[in-house]
């Protein structure tokens, strides 16, 4: 440090400054076993940017081969389009709005002395959940993701076995808008029929199409088109109704589906059982726009209908 330089700290406060740190680091020596301060909020490295936190933890079900490809291709499609920041995690820790500890000196305090660097939930703006299974959350885990959707208005996006998961959980699937009750197609080349085009997902499809993929039947309830607005379906005039395994008498097969969970914004979509189906663009555009509405990017209110012939 110059003297000549013209905005150096005065010598004073200088001398000031290696006394408090002197004094700062004699308290350390003098007391080992104080207590930590409380952990820092982490920084946020994407300031600014909206943030997704992409869950796919199926250690406690069927574990899709397309989970991989999936949370990668979403991870991409969020850069690439600008929209948002991704965080890809196949555990369910961040699922929480408490501090978030490791084990060994990553453990809570005062056992642990590092900090994790870990985020909660409310760093983030909205979840892409692929997981499947009752998972593993404590209940207060499960009341900080409800109200992360219903009274912070952030997003849920539940990809394909996300509706095969929390049974034991009634409101889980109160906010998804379904359980799922059988595939009895298996991989289908599925006749779709578009039955909200101004969504923005659904504005770049054809009003009919043919999709390869697994197609997800819901049980009766709490699936309810007084509930949720379904966006597509599946043409049940184009598939066979005499299949096992098919449980529904009313021909109502949705595809995708959006709802208002409290103030939040929750998307449901059967598709992306396979792994081409991530590299399919008519699925990549479909969960980057329905990201995007979760996320308050876009606008379009959901509009419960019941099903029409068509
Ligand atoms: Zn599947």
């Amino acid at each position: 440090m110059s003297p000549d330089r013209p905005h150096h700290p005065s010598r004073r406060s200088f001398l000031a400054g290696l006394a408090t740190l002197a004094t700062s680091l004699g308290v350390a020596a003098q007391q080992p076993n104080a207590a930590p301060k409380p952990p820092a909020p982490p920084q946020d490295p994407f300031p600014g940017r909206k943030k997704v936190l992409a869950i796919g933890d199926v250690h406690t079900g069927y574990q899709h081969d397309s989970v991989s490809h999936a949370l990668a291709t979403i991870e991409r499609l969020g850069r690439q389009s600008g929209d948002f920041i991704t965080y890809i995690k196949t555990d369910t820790q961040l699922i929480t709005k408490g501090e978030v500890y490791g084990t060994g000196r990553y453990a809570a305090p005062p056992a642990g002395t590092r900090r994790t660097n870990a985020k909660n939930l409310d760093y983030f703006d909205a979840i892409f959940f692929f997981g499947l299974g009752e998972e593993e959350l404590s209940a207060q885990q499960k009341a900080d993701l409800l109200s992360f959707v219903h009274d912070d208005g952030k997003g849920f996006v539940g990809a394909h076995s996300a509706i095969d998961a929390f049974y034991n959980w009634p409101e889980y699937g109160e906010m998804t808008g379904a359980y799922f009750d059988d595939h009895p197609w298996g991989v289908m080349d599925a006749p779709i029929l578009i039955e909200q085009p101004t969504f923005p997902g659904m504005k770049q499809l054809p009003p009919q199409f043919t999709l390869r993929d697994e197609i997800y039947v819901p049980t009766n309830a709490p699936y309810s088109r007084a509930n949720v607005d379904v966006l597509a379906r599946l043409d049940a005039t184009k598939v066979n109704l005499k299949v096992s395994d098919l449980h529904r008498t009313d021909n109502d097969f949705p595809i995708a589906w959006v709802k208002y969970y409290g103030r939040g914004r929750v998307f449901y979509s059967t598709l992306g059982h396979l792994d081409a189906s991530w590299d399919d663009p008519r699925v990549q555009q479909m969960y980057l726009e329905a990201i995007r509405w979760s996320l308050g990017l876009t606008t379009y209110t959901p509009k419960p209908h019941p099903l029409r012939s068509q």
